[in-house]
């Protein structure tokens, strides 16, 4: 639709999926990543969401380059998964600050570029676990549980500016952060899943780009989960 779109974490995974569906949807695609190529057809650019000088620097080179952002996907996100006993200082922060904080960062200058616009589509990935819990998960949990608050206070402040922002809740998606779950722990997984398997990453895609739509225009502060039935109502 020839907008300026903005993917976090858009080298690989659930973001990389993302990022080739608003190519394909005819979109001018950055992706936002520390490393790795962007997906062919994307403009790749280099940024670290852990850091706010890192984060103002790729969207003023976004801008610079291609034009204002007008769709921002904040989906970095990294797992550092143990029982809380024994969860590190280092697991707590790294996790709330790419996970949380790093949200925050990139809506937040998204969110100065849009309000110049008029327009505007923040996306959040955040997580089924986030509502429903998952034991082992107590950083990554609080972090998406969080993004809820921060995607609603963000859609009461920005709104009438024509800005949505709306958090897609994925359960289990075969990327490279659920391939390193044991075979056991994906089989109980799978388990309690009513559609009986792992989502695809295009899966989560395709309902960004539905937020991102025309379509989707009076969604505002809402959590659409894709999980296949996980969360039931969470
Ligand atoms: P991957 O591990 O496959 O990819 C993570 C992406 O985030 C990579 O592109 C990585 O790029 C990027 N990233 C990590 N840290 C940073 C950082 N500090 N700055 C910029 N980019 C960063 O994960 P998924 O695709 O599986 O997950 C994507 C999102 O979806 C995450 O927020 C995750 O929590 C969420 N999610 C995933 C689920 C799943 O089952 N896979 C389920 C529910 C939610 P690089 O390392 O090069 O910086």
């Amino acid at each position: 639709m020839g907008r300026i779109v903005l993917v976090t974490g858009g080298n690989r995974g659930i973001g990389a999926a993302i990022a080739r569906a608003f190519l394909a949807a005819g979109d001018t695609v950055a992706v936002a990543s520390r490393s790795g190529e962007a997906p062919e057809g994307c403009h790749g650019f280099v940024c670290d969401v852990s850091d706010t000088a890192s984060v103002e620097a790729c969207f003023d080179a976004v801008e610079r380059d291609l034009g204002p952002v007008e769709v921002a996907v904040a989906n970095a996100g990294i797992t550092r998964d143990g029982l809380i006993m024994r969860m590190s200082d280092d697991d707590i922060d790294a996790v709330l600050n790419t996970n949380l904080f790093g949200a925050l960062r990139v809506s937040r200058r998204a969110a100065k570029g849009m309000l110049r616009l008029r327009r505007g589509r923040i996306i959040f990935i955040g997580s089924v676990v986030g509502l429903l819990g998952s034991a082992g998960q107590t950083n990554y949990a609080a972090a998406k549980a969080a993004l809820v608050g921060l995607a609603r206070s963000l859609a009461r402040e920005v709104g009438g500016r024509g800005i949505t922002v709306n958090v897609i809740a994925p359960g289990f998606v075969e990327t490279d952060m659920t391939a390193e779950l044991p075979e056991e722990r994906r089989a109980q997984i799978i388990a309690g899943v009513p559609l009986g398997r792992y989502a695809q990453p295009e899966e989560v895609a395709d309902v960004a780009t539905f937020l991102a739509s025309p379509a989707a225009g009076y969604i505002t502060g809402a959590v659409v989960p894709v999980d296949g039935g996980l969360g039931m109502g969470h």
